[in-house]
């Protein structure tokens, strides 16, 4: 790691210091729930409308029982219909296949509809305790402006944070990203003149802002010529 990184972690550890889950969950079976509704959605939507949820299909056999028609009106708010329809047949997996009990594996979690592996990881983080980073659209975005990370996939940023960052500070680093996404380094217009990353930032030395999902083709590129070419800057 390098020192511009260390100063970038201990910066945003003394900004967040109390960072954590901004959804509500209280077993594997609410955060699994609430992060499939998370997708493309706000934590404060999904907040709105788990109570209603969880009071009525209390856990993954009672869900199970349900349909993706009953479920929808509970959760329209959130989004698709394609996000109850994987909810009741993911309850229905692990209703069957595991008695009702969330399964612990990124294996396991990865196979049920709907889960994908910042999903699985979240569950795994936050409901059984095991270290990941999982990747959403603000931790790609900020690792990459700041310099934490140069890749161009969300499961390639995954691997290489997990490298640079030791693995006691995964699940909180995932949670300072997040805030700092979402406070300060937004998408279109990241707050840079207020933002105490600054000096450390790689995007904000730079004359282009980074936006790491618009860029991806063209980094690719100049990797390719990089590649062929090595006085050729990325
Ligand atoms: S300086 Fe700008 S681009 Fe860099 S982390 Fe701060 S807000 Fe984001």
């Amino acid at each position: 790691m390098t020192e511009n990184q260390q100063a970038i972690l201990n910066g945003l550890a003394e900004l967040y210091p109390n960072a954590g889950p901004e959804l509500q969950f209280t077993n594997p079976y609410e955060t699994l729930v609430a992060t499939i509704l998370a997708a493309q959605c706000t934590d404060a939507r999904v907040n709105q409308v788990t109570p209603a949820v969880f009071r009525d299909f209390p856990d993954a056999k009672a869900m199970a029982q349900t349909t993706p028609e009953i479920l929808f009106p509970y959760v329209k708010s959130c989004g698709f219909k394609s996000k109850a329809t994987n909810i009741v047949n993911a309850c229905k997996i692990i209703a069957e296949k595991y008695d009702g009990v969330v399964p612990s594996t990124l294996e396991e979690l990865t196979a049920l509809p709907g889960v994908g592996r910042k999903t699985a990881n979240v569950v795994l983080a936050f409901s059984f305790g095991v270290p990941a980073i999982p990747v959403d659209t603000h931790v790609f975005r900020v690792a990459n402006r700041l310099g934490l990370s140069d890749a161009l996939t969300v499961e390639e940023t995954e691997k290489q944070l997990m490298a640079l960052i030791p693995r006691e500070d995964w699940s909180q680093a995932h949670h300072w990203m997040i805030y700092h996404g979402r406070r300060v380094c937004h998408s279109q217009k990241p707050d840079c003149e207020h933002c105490a990353l600054k000096p450390y930032c790689k995007a904000a030395n730079q004359e282009e802002m980074i936006n790491p999902k618009a860029d991806a083709k063209k980094r690719a590129q100049l990797r390719r010529k990089k590649a062929a070419d090595p006085t050729v800057s990325v």
